[in-house]
């Protein structure tokens, strides 16, 4: 049987702000898939690059437009990218409803809930008091890890990793804040915010913090590996 092919959400340069960095394909080829960057914009092929791919990686990047989920945006989410905010959602919402794997990253989990009926904290410091450092890295690529998450034993995540906490890297303003029906959450900061989700049937897993960025980590090898095996069934 041939290697999964997974896709990677990416931005347009023409639309300035964060562009994929070379991470996500080197850890999607270490746990033994095919990346494939995917344009967001290109809305009318949508339905051919969910039929196409075995699975799906939404990336790290900028702010979810509040709208999305109900909310006005306050003053510290001053710009979004709703070519990016479109394109994921409904690229996330037709792999789903092939049932193919879905894998959300950062920004990426924060798409992944919205696109099933979840909403977001659109700005922790002004939001959620009493909440720890998130924002401990100057860049997405930042590989060390800076704050534990706690793992709840009845997931896929503990049975994948076999301990109750991991230390992840942290480069994030907003976070998960009611999760989407469907999807438990799996891993908090001392702070309780939300850092990890799961669907029951693993289809869907989000991660807030960036396993591909921490590429000597086993945990993050973990994770990326048991995805790629997932989007091989
Ligand atoms: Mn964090």
């Amino acid at each position: 049987m041939k290697d999964p092919l997974i896709g990677l959400s990416l931005r347009l340069p023409s639309a300035g702000g964060h562009n994929l960095n070379s991470n996500y394909p080197a850890a999607i080829l270490r746990g033994g898939g095919a990346p494939i960057a995917v344009p967001m914009g290109a809305y009318d092929y949508l339905d051919e690059y969910a039929d196409m791919l075995d699975g799906l990686i939404l990336t790290g990047g900028g702010d979810v437009d509040p709208q999305l989920f109900g909310e006005e945006a306050l003053p510290q989410v001053p710009t979004f990218d709703r070519v990016m905010d479109d394109g994921e959602i409904a690229l996330c919402r037709a792999m789903v409803q092939r049932g193919k794997p879905v894998m959300g990253i950062c920004r990426g989990i924060q798409v992944m809930n919205v696109a099933l009926g979840g909403n977001l904290w659109q700005d922790i410091p002004a939001q959620v008091p009493g909440h720890i450092c998130h924002r401990s890295a100057p860049q997405p690529e930042n590989p060390v890890a800076t704050h534990p998450v706690t793992i709840e034993e009845d997931s896929i995540l503990y049975a994948l990793l076999g301990k109750k906490e991991t230390m992840t890297n942290s480069i994030h303003h907003q976070a998960v804040k009611d999760p989407a029906p469907g999807l438990k959450v799996t891993a908090r900061t001392a702070d309780g915010l939300i850092e990890a989700l799961e669907s029951a049937d693993g289809l869907v897993i989000g991660f807030q913090w960036h396993p591909e960025a921490m590429r000597d980590n086993p945990d993050s090898h973990a994770i990326f590996k048991w995805f790629v095996d997932k989007c091989r069934k």
